[in-house]
């Protein structure tokens, strides 16, 4: 499981600069899709090859007991119950103001880790002033620049050192061995628990229970076809016996943790609701994973035709970002869709992990500069010399040229499409890297 860092510390301190920071290289797969609900506060960071999840607070006033600050200060709770490790955010140049003394009492009281992360000092690290901030029985102060990118670094070798014994299951997602891990993702009442049981007591699928797992854990073998998958645990659901049931409260960490072990997210929208802000967000978070992704539209059985087509045009404006992802319509009540659905997955999954060679891969390049060059920027016009594969779930394509700087999004978005086409790639980002050797 990768960690949890909550970012604490009263408003204007620089809290969403650090987790823009923090989250940012994720960021090179999301840039271009519009439509992506934006005002996130969850996220995945990555240092080195850890990872990690990132929770952006509120900003946080412990004993104000009023409206809106005090919800701040219930979800600033949460974080803090779901968090591993705290990052608290002081700004050196505000200095030590009560705030951060009541924020200090508050964080001993819940016993978490806690690092304290003095901002606003690029330049200021052997500064005079970051000694006051001893006082806040924090321990060693953390000198920062969340907006220069200083002493992050540190910080995080910090923060992540107690769970540097995993890291190698953080890497670069879940492992490969033939089972495809999958994640069940959505909103409270989509109807997550209602397919999980419809699959359990389905004849074509063998479900049987992994040896010594915890009673309330939901870790779910079957086989389809031959084909082995995993239900790794899902957020919102416990398992009661033999059937799974829905709990009240909706985790977006657990979400996102159950999408960074899984392979393949399947993310399950309730057709009599339509595509909430809700849905938008953790498709969101599942185009920023990288994850294979299949939409399925549950409920189909509960709606007529006129809210079909409105459905239909829903999920092509809101959930524009996820195009790749092919949209099923089920119903899981009914069982119906569920055996086009289980392929779905299967092919997300292999168009994942496709394995593209330098040889076809440049041979596709060449041949689409052939059919349609890119335009000339300024002087120069790019050069695609060669590609390779540099990565797999999502599969990165590194291409290699001059001037490549100059080459145009929609360029780019034309030599996706042939890559997709000739690879039949379905239900899985592609990344495109251009590497200019000038
Ligand atoms: P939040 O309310 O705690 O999330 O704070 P923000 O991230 O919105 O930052 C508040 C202000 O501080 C913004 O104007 C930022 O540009 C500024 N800020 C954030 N980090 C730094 C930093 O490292 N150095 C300086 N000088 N300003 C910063
Ligand atoms: P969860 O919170 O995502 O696990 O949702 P549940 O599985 O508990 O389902 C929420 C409600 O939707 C329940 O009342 C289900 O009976 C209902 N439901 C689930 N699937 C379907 C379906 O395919 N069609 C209809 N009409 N109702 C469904």
């Amino acid at each position: 499981m990768k960690p949890v860092i909550a970012l604490v510390g009263r408003p204007n301190v620089g809290k969403s600069t650090l987790f823009n920071r923090l989250t940012k290289s994720r960021d090179a797969i999301v840039a271009d899709f519009a439509g992506l609900t934006r005002d996130r506060h969850y996220g995945d960071g990555r240092l080195g090859d850890r990872e990690f999840i990132v929770i952006d607070t509120g900003g946080f006033e412990p004993d104000s007991s009023t409206g809106i600050v005090k919800e701040m200060a219930k979800q600033t709770k949460q974080a803090l119950a779901e968090a591993d490790a705290v990052i608290f955010v002081v700004d050196i140049r505000l200095g030590l103001s009560a705030h951060d003394s009541d924020i200090a009492r508050y964080l001993r009281s819940v016993n978490k880790r806690v690092h304290l992360a003095v901002n606003k000092a690029e330049g200021m690290v052997e500064s005079p002033l970051l000694a006051e901030f001893h006082e806040l029985g924090m321990g060693e102060p953390h000198p920062i620049s969340s907006a220069h990118g200083q002493g992050i670094r540190s910080l995080l070798d910090a923060v992540l050192e107690p769970f540097e014994d995993t890291s190698e299951e953080f890497g670069a997602g879940p492992q490969q061995d033939g089972v495809i891990r999958l994640a069940v993702a959505g909103r409270p009442n989509v109807g997550k628990s209602t397919l999980i049981n419809t699959w359990l007591g389905e004849e074509r699928l063998v479900a049987f229970d992994m040896p010594g797992t915890t009673r309330d854990a939901i870790a779910v073998d079957f086989e389809r076809n031959g084909q082995k998958f995993k239900l790794i645990d899902t957020a919102g659901l416990r398992r009661k016996g033999k059937v799974f049931e829905a709990i009240e409260k909706f985790s977006v960490v657990k979400t996102l943790q159950a999408i960074a072990d899984a392979h393949v997210v399947l993310l399950l929208l309730d057709a009599t609701q339509g595509v909430t802000d809700q849905d938008a967000h953790i498709a969101g978070y599942i185009l920023d994973s990288g994850r294979a992704v299949v939409l399925a539209v549950n409920k189909w059985d509960a709606v007529d035709s006129y809210q079909r087509e409105t459905l239909k045009r829903q999920i092509e404006q809101r959930l524009a970002f996820l195009k790749f992802a092919p949209v099923h319509q089920i119903s899981a009540l009914k069982r119906q869709g569920l055996s086009a659905l289980w392929n779905a997955m299967a092919d997300a999954y292999a168009s994942a992990y496709r394995k593209m060679t330098t040889p076809v891969l440049t041979r596709l390049i060449q041949e689409a500069v052939e059919h349609q060059q890119p335009k000339r920027a300024g002087l120069s016009r790019p050069k695609l010399r060669y590609a390779h594969q540099g990565g797999q779930n999502p599969p990165i394509v590194v291409i290699h040229g001059n001037a490549l700087e100059g080459v145009t999004e929609v360029y780019k978005r034309y030599l996706e499409g042939r890559i997709r086409a000739h690879y039949k790639l379905v239900g899985t980002p592609l990344k495109i890297e251009l590497r200019s050797s000038k």
